[in-house]
C-alpha cells in the first residue's frame, strides 16, 4: 500500500540526529517524513543519570544559531552529574580523558583568539530526554511528520527516489537518510562498509540496590580488572575487559551476572540485592568508509560508532546533521553548485576518524595491564600543566573544529566567532532562518550588490563589531563555518570564487 506524495527526505531514526537532520531539512522547506521504530520516545536510559550528554562548543553554537539553546533547562541545574561532591572554583572538573578529569583552573581560554566574550558556552550538560523532546517539539512545529512504531525494514532505490518499506506499509521519498543508530538497518542494507576496530571490553550502565554499599569507593574507581563508577548511590557502570563478549553474547543481564562482575572488578563481596535495569555497551570504534549511495545517506551513530569515553557521540552525530541538512535541501531545491553534497562526506569524515582515535587512547591507558598503568601514571601528572589541560578541554569541546576549505584565509573552515554588532545584535541570532550570511563590516555597497545576486541564499549583514579580529568582511555557510573572510578591502573576485562553491546564484 503506497502512502501519498513523495516526501523530499525519508529519515529512518527519531534520535537526535535524525530530529536535528529533520529541523534543519524543514527549516530549508523540504517536506520530511521519519520513521522512528519504537512505539515510544520514553526510556530510563535517557533521563538522568544514564541519559546524561555533555555538549561541546559546536553542537552549542548548532542549538544557538537555530534559537534551541534557551530550551536547554538542566544544565542550569546541574554543574556535573559524575561529581559525588559539586567541586566549585578552580578545582572544579570540567571534563576527562580516559578517567583522568581536568580542572576548570588549568585550562587557559585566553588562548583561543576567537572565542569572544560573547561567545556561547564550550560545554553543557543535557541529557537524551530534554534533547530530543526539544527537537521533536521544533521538527513538528516545523511541518516533520513523525510516525513512532514503524520500523524500516528494507528499502529500494531508482535514480529518481527510494521506496521505503516498514513491514506492509510502503513510503515514497527522493532521499533516505539512515539516522537509525549503531545497528543501523539503512546502513547494513545500503551497500556501506563499516570499518574499524573490535571492542577490549563490555561497559554495564545499571540501577541497582546494595546491600552493602560501603564496600565500594565513590565516583569513578580505576582497578587492577577494570572501572567501576557509581555516579550517584545505586547508579553504577562498569568496564569489564572481556573483549566486548558478554555484550555480543547478547545473553540476558541478569543481577547474578552484573553482581559477579562487579565483585570481580571492585575486588569486594559487594552483594546487590535488586537489578532495576540494566545495559550494555563497548568500545567497539567504526566508521562507514563512504557516507553517501546513491540517494541513501548516513548520519550519526549510524555513520560512526565508538566507546562513549568522552562523550563525543552526539556532538559529532549533530554536526553531521549542521553540515548535511543545508547541502541536501540545497541539492533538493536545485540550489546546489555542483559537487555540494559530496562535500558533507570530506568534510565530517575526517572529524569522525579524528573522534574514533581519541576514544580508542582513552580505552589504552584505561586497560588493566602493566603498560596502560604506566602511560596513566604520567597522563596524570601531565594533566596538572596548564598546557595539557587546555589541550585536552579544547578537544574534547571541539574548540577548534574545522573543515579543509583550502587556501582561502587562516580562519576559513572554522566556526565563525559570535561577533556582536555595536547596537547589540549578535551574529549567532542572524542565523535562525539557516541563509548564508555576508557580513560587512565596513558597509560596502558592492557587496550588497554581490548578495543580492544570490537572493535569499546569502543575507547580507552589516554594521561594526565590538570585537572584529582584524576582518572587514566574512562569508558565512548556513551551518555557521566561515566558507570566506577578508582582512582588508575586499577582492571580489576572490569572494565570487567562494560563494560560488558553496551557492548557486540566481541568474548564472
Ligand atoms: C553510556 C553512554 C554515554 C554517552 N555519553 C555521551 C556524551 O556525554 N556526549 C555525547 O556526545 N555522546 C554520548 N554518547 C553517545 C550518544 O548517546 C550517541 O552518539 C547518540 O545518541 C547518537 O544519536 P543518533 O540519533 O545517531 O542515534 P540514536 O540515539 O541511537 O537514535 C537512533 C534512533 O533510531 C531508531 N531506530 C533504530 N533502528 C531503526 C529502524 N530500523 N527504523 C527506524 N528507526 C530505527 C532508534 O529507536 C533510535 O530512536 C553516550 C552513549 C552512551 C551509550
Amino acid at each position: 500500500m503506497k502512502q501519498g506524495q513523495p516526501h523530499d527526505v525519508i529519515i529512518s531514526g527519531a534520535g537526535p540526529v535524525g530530529l536535528f537532520l529533520a529541523c534543519e531539512l524543514a527549516l530549508a522547506k523540504c517536506k520530511v517524513l521519519i520513521l522512528e521504530k519504537a512505539e515510544s520516545p520514553w526510556s530510563p536510559f535517557k533521563q538522568l543519570p544514564f541519559g546524561v550528554r555533555g555538549l561541546s562548543a559546536p553542537s552549542i553554537e548548532a542549538l544557538y544559531r537555530r534559537g534551541l539553546l534557551e530550551e536547554l533547562e538542566i544544565h542550569k541545574r546541574l554543574k556535573n552529574p559524575h561529581a559525588n561532591t559539586v567541586q566549585q572554583g578552580p578545582r572544579r572538573q570540567v571534563g576527562h580523558f580516559a578517567g583522568i578529569p581536568f580542572l576548570e583552573g588549568n585550562v587557559d581560554t585566553s588562548q583561543w583568539k576567537h572565542r569572544l566574550d560573547s561567545s556561547t558556552e564550550t560545554n553543557l550538560i543535557s541529557a537524551m530526554e530534554e534533547m530530543e523532546t526539544i527537537l521533536t517539539r521544533r521538527a513538528e512545529a516545523l511541518g516533520v511528520e513523525i510516525k513512532r512504531g514503524f520500523p524500516l525494514t528494507s528499502f529500494n532505490q531508482t535514480d529518481d527516489g527510494v521506496t521505503v518499506q516498514s513491514g506492509d506499509r510502503s513510503f515514497q521519498g527522493r532521499w533516505l537518510v539512515g539516522c537509525d543508530g549503531a545497528r543501523s538497518v539503512v546502513r547494513k542494507f545500503g551497500g556501506f562498509e563499516f570499518a574499524g576496530t573490535e571492542p577490549e571490553f563490555t561497559g554495564y550502565s545499571t540501577k541497582v540496590d546494595i546491600a552493602d554499599p560501603e564496600k565500594l569507593g565513590p565516583g569513578r574507581n580505576l582497578t587492577e580488572r577494570g572501572m567501576y563508577l557509581q555516579s550517584q548511590p545505586g547508579f553504577i557502570v562498569i568496564q569489564d575487559f572481556d573483549s566486548g563478549e558478554f555484550h555480543s553474547s547478547e545473553k540476558p543481564i541478569t543481577l547474578e551476572h552484573v553482581q559477579k562482575v562487579l565483585r570481580r572488578i571492585s575486588n569486594t563481596d559487594v552483594t546487590i540485592s535488586a537489578l532495576h535495569f540494566a545495559t550494555t555497551w563497548t568500545d567497539r570504534a567504526r566508521q562507514a568508509t563512504n557516507y553517501r549511495n546513491g540517494r541513501i545517506l548516513l548520519a550519526g551513530d549510524a555513520a560512526h560508532i565508538h566507546s562513549p569515553l568522552g562523550g563525543q557521540g552526539l556532538n559529532l552525530g549533530l554536526g553531521d546533521a549542521m553540515n548535511l541538512g543545508w547541502k541536501l535541501a540545497a541539492t533538493i531545491h536545485k540550489k546546489a553548485p555542483e559537487g555540494l553534497l559530496d562535500t558533507y562526506y570530506t568534510e565530517r569524515h575526517p572529524i569522525g576518524a579524528q573522534v574514533l582515535d581519541w576514544s580508542r587512547a582513552q580505552v589504552m591507558i584505561m586497560k588493566p595491564d602493566p603498560q596502560a598503568r604506566a602511560l596513566n601514571s604520567i597522563m596524570r601528572d601531565l594533566m596538572e600543566t596548564r598546557d595539557t589541560s587546555t589541550y585536552m578541554a579544547a578537544r574534547v569541546w571541539g574548540i577548534f573544529t574545522h573543515y579543509d576549505l583550502g587556501d582561502v584565509h587562516p580562519l576559513a573552515g572554522y566556526s565563525v566567532p559570535n561577533f556582536e554588532f555595536e547596537d547589540g545584535r549578535r551574529i549567532g541570532e542572524l542565523m535562525k532562518d539557516g541563509q548564508g550570511i555576508l557580513l560587512d563590516f565596513d558597509t560596502k555597497t558592492s557587496l550588497k550588490t554581490l548578495a543580492d545576486e544570490y537572493g535569499d541564499r546569502i543575507k547580507y549583514v552589516s554594521g561594526r563589531a565590538k570585537e572584529q579580529l582584524g576582518l572587514s568582511a566574512v562569508l558565512i555557510r548556513p551551518d555557521g563555518i566561515i566558507a570566506w573572510a577578508s582582512d582588508s578591502e575586499p577582492n571580489e573576485q576572490s569572494i565570487r570564487q567562494s560563494a560560488s562553491l558553496w551557492f548557486a546564484q540566481l541568474i548564472s
